[in-house]
């Protein structure tokens, strides 16, 4: 079966599903994006993404292409033509096609908005959740925008790739203060020796996960202790437990920082109930 994209009004064989060499995506990462899980079909928070979106295209100061209740429909028409039961559907809008100027064009163009899904492997992301990951620290030099969820990625690129070569799964970044911000893709979290869940609390610093959001809603109606503050790679590598969120890997125990096991080295059992449970919590439309 043909993968399907939809590329500016367009359902499109993948073959056909282009952009212009002067969209401000392509030339400036002058665009946004959204990464939403899909179970049985279904969209896995689909509401907190798109409010999320609108957030990140009101703070750039680019239009929204199409309502958000259009936008689901698209999403879940890419999501039916690629059939796919299990597995991420991805959207993309820049600021539009324009001949390439620094400056926003003038008179505004239409953004472009392109969708695409694809399938996961369920046994795949159970294996690795329950081996646990490797990630290595590196200083986060992103610019100070990361609370926008733009396309401009290349110090994350550069971190995951830095990982890979070095053995690790994935990178956690850490501020000039010594402070953990987040993963190269994922928010980070720890359990304290104390029982305490910390993440960073969501400023300009890092991106608010919609997976960190829910998370915290199973953790309060757990009634564990939650911390959103900042924490340093020395708590960390202390640490009972560490883990990642995101939309792909939901709750993704951590193992191994710099080489270092954390807690007995195998995946803990908050990071593994918080998993088991998170689905029950989420919303999926
Ligand atoms: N932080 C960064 C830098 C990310 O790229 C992502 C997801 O791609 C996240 C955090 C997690 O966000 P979400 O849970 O909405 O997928």
């Amino acid at each position: 079966m043909s993968r399907i994209a939809y590329v500016n009004g367009r359902y499109l064989p993948f073959r056909d599903a282009k952009v212009h060499v002067e969209d401000r995506g392509y030339q400036f990462s002058d665009a946004v994006y959204e990464v939403c899980e899909v179970r049985d079909g279904r969209l896995i928070e689909e509401r907190r993404h798109l409010e999320r979106l609108k957030r990140s295209l009101g703070e750039l100061r680019i239009s929204m292409p199409m309502s958000p209740a259009a936008l689901g429909v698209v999403l879940r028409e890419v999501v039916a033509r690629n059939r796919i039961g299990y597995g991420m559907v991805y959207l993309q809008i820049s600021r539009g096609v324009a001949r390439r100027d620094h400056a926003f064009p003038s008179p505004p163009v239409a953004p472009s908005l392109v969708v695409t899904a694809r399938p996961l492997n369920m046994a795949r992301n159970a294996a690795l959740a329950a081996a646990g990951i490797a990630v290595v620290s590196m200083p986060d030099d992103r610019w100070g925008r990361v609370d926008i969820k733009s396309v401009g990625l290349l110090t994350n690129v550069l971190a995951r790739q830095a990982a890979i070569e070095q053995g690790a799964r994935d990178a956690w970044f850490v501020d000039r203060d010594g402070m953990v911000t987040e993963a190269a893709s994922a928010n980070a979290w720890i359990v304290t020796r104390e029982g305490a869940l910390v993440t960073r609390r969501a400023d300009r610093a890092i991106l608010r996960g919609i997976t960190r959001t829910v998370v915290l809603d199973v953790v309060g109606a757990q009634g564990l202790t939650v911390e959103e503050r900042a924490f340093t790679l020395q708590e960390a590598l202390a640490a009972r437990e560490a883990f990642i969120t995101s939309a792909t890997q939901i709750v993704l125990p951590v193992v191994r920082i710099d080489g270092n096991a954390i807690g007995d080295g195998t995946p803990g059992p908050v990071a593994t109930a918080l998993r088991r449970e998170f689905h029950r919590h989420a919303e999926r439309n």
